[in-house]
């Protein structure tokens, strides 16, 4: 991975060289870098417990794809990765240290805790905080998958600018679709928002910027059934949408289509070791950030199923912290 650093200074921060595979131990490890795990980076360093911080393959997690956050306290308006650069900086600031890294494997199984990277780095930790957040989802469609990076995609702040002058589908009904929709009009001819049902989920105020924008249509009560098109030649060209009551297809002709229905939690490294709810998000004891496994705790959207914002993700995060550093003090 980019940016992790050289062997000499990785000495000097106190790794051990002596392993064939280079091991790093830490007495807290943060793993994710979205508003959770730089939060917890902050206050776990304000406690002088040196966390270690790996960002993973989105430093600055999920808000890094968007452009105005309007509801982040304290700024009426930032802009999405300005706001996370800024956290970035306030928690190096307070003596986090930050790499770029990302683990793909994490034993929980006994303390210290082993977290493989693919930079060939093992963390061993005391504690862990999980701030892996969520990932898009999509609507696993096989022509969906076919056109990925051919016209299909779930990032508008990425993608967007490819499409000026063009039509664009938007499928989703949650603030991220309404969000993806507006922001589109800055560069397409024509949006039009897909929604299987008759009202969106969407915050009201998002709702009225979008019924009031001229170049949004919004097609109600409909499900993708196919992206078409072709990947040799056009890319996408139009997307088949089924009628969820009658069946009735109609195809809506577009060079691109946003999937924008929700995310994920990131929980691939613990679907297996930790207590899961709701359809997959890791679970916490009520009131706290403590995980089925002690020592380890779980902030933001990975474990929060209702909420899902970056202020109560920061909150989690800030939480883990201290519920992490009350473990540590106890263990010692
Ligand atoms: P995330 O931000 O999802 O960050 C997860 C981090 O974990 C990433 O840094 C990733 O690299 C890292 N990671 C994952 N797996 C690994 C691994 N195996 N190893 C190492 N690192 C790993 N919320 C608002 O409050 N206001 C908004 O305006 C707003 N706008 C949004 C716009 C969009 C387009 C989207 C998608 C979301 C928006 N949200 C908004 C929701 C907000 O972004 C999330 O609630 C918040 O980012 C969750 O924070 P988090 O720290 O839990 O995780
Ligand atoms: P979301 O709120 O979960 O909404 C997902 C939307 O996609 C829903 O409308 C859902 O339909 C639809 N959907 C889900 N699966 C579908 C499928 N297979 N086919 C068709 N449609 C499908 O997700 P989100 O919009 O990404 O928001 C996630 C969280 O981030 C929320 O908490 C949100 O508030 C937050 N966020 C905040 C902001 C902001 O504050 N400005 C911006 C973006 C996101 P149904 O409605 O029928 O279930």
């Amino acid at each position: 991975m980019k940016g992790l650093p050289a062997k000499d200074s990785l000495n000097s921060m106190g790794t051990d060289m002596t392993d064939t595979a280079t091991t790093r131990h830490t007495k807290l490890l943060i793993i994710g870098s979205g508003p959770a795990g730089y939060t917890a980076a902050v206050y776990a360093s304000r406690a002088m417990l040196e966390p270690l911080l790996i960002q993973g393959i989105q430093p600055g997690g999920q808000l890094t794809i968007t452009t105005d956050v309007e509801n982040w306290p304290g700024d009426t308006s930032v802009m999405g990765p300005e706001l996370m650069t800024r956290m970035e900086t306030h928690a190096r600031e307070m003596g986090a240290e930050i790499i770029s890294d990302y683990i793909s494997a994490l034993d929980l199984s006994s303390r210290p805790f082993k977290a493989q990277s693919d930079s060939g780095v093992e963390y061993t930790a005391d504690a862990v905080i999980l701030a892996t957040g969520a990932q898009a989802k999509w609507l696993g469609l096989p022509s969906e998958e076919k056109f990925k990076g051919f016209g299909v995609s779930a990032c508008a702040t990425c993608d967007g600018f490819f499409y000026r002058g063009k039509e664009i589908v938007v499928v989703g009904g949650g603030n991220t679709a309404v969000e993806e929709a507006l922001f589109l009009t800055n560069f397409a001819s024509k949006v039009t928002l897909v929604h299987r049902r008759d009202s969106l989920r969407a915050e009201k105020i998002m709702q009225e910027r979008l019924f009031k924008n001229p170049k949004i249509e919004m097609i109600w009560n409909h499900e993708v059934e196919e992206v078409l098109g072709s990947v040799d030649d056009s890319g996408v060209e139009a997307v088949r949408l089924k009628h969820v009551e009658t069946g009735e297809t109609q195809d809506i002709p577009c060079s691109g289509f946003f999937v924008a229905i929700g995310h994920a939690p990131a929980t691939e490294l613990v679907k297996e070791t930790l207590e899961m709810h709701n359809g997959g998000y890791v679970k916490v004891q009520p009131g706290t950030t403590k995980t089925s496994v002690p020592g380890v705790f779980a902030a933001g959207d990975l474990t929060d199923h209702v909420y899902r914002q970056a202020v109560t993700s920061a909150g989690m995060g800030c939480m883990a912290a201290l519920d992490a550093e009350k473990f540590l003090a106890e263990s010692e």
